[in-house]
């Protein structure tokens, strides 16, 4: 499993992740902190949003980051949520360049 070599901010809502496999992910701070899924983002048992991403404000940006043993990584954003844990893997699933984005849509 690729983990990141690694993970820097690289605009005011930008964060770019550097892969050991020479991969590079760009994510926008909105959409990484609408695909949170804490108990308080996600419903635990129904595994349905509680979270409305259109809720969230436009400027949030990354105001800190921790890493989680060696697995993953915990954001602190601006609008005070830092429960989520976002492991290499899904960090990975949730990479948005053209090439993630047409295997993930491979059925
Ligand atoms: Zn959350
Ligand atoms: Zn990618």
């Amino acid at each position: 499993m690729p983990t990141p070599t690694e993970i820097k901010k690289t605009g005011p809502q930008e964060l770019t992740v550097s892969w050991d496999d020479g991969h590079v992910s760009v994510f926008h701070t909105r959409y990484l902190r609408g695909e949170c899924r804490c108990a308080r983002c996600v419903n635990e048992i129904t595994g349905l949003r509680i979270l409305d991403p259109r809720t969230l404000v436009d400027d949030l940006t990354i105001t800190g980051a921790e890493h989680v043993g060696r697995y993953g990584v915990k954001f602190m954003f601006s609008d005070r949520h830092d429960d989520g844990i976002y492991t290499w893997e899904r960090l990975r699933e949730l990479c948005q360049c053209e090439e993630c984005r047409a295997t993930n849509d491979r059925p």
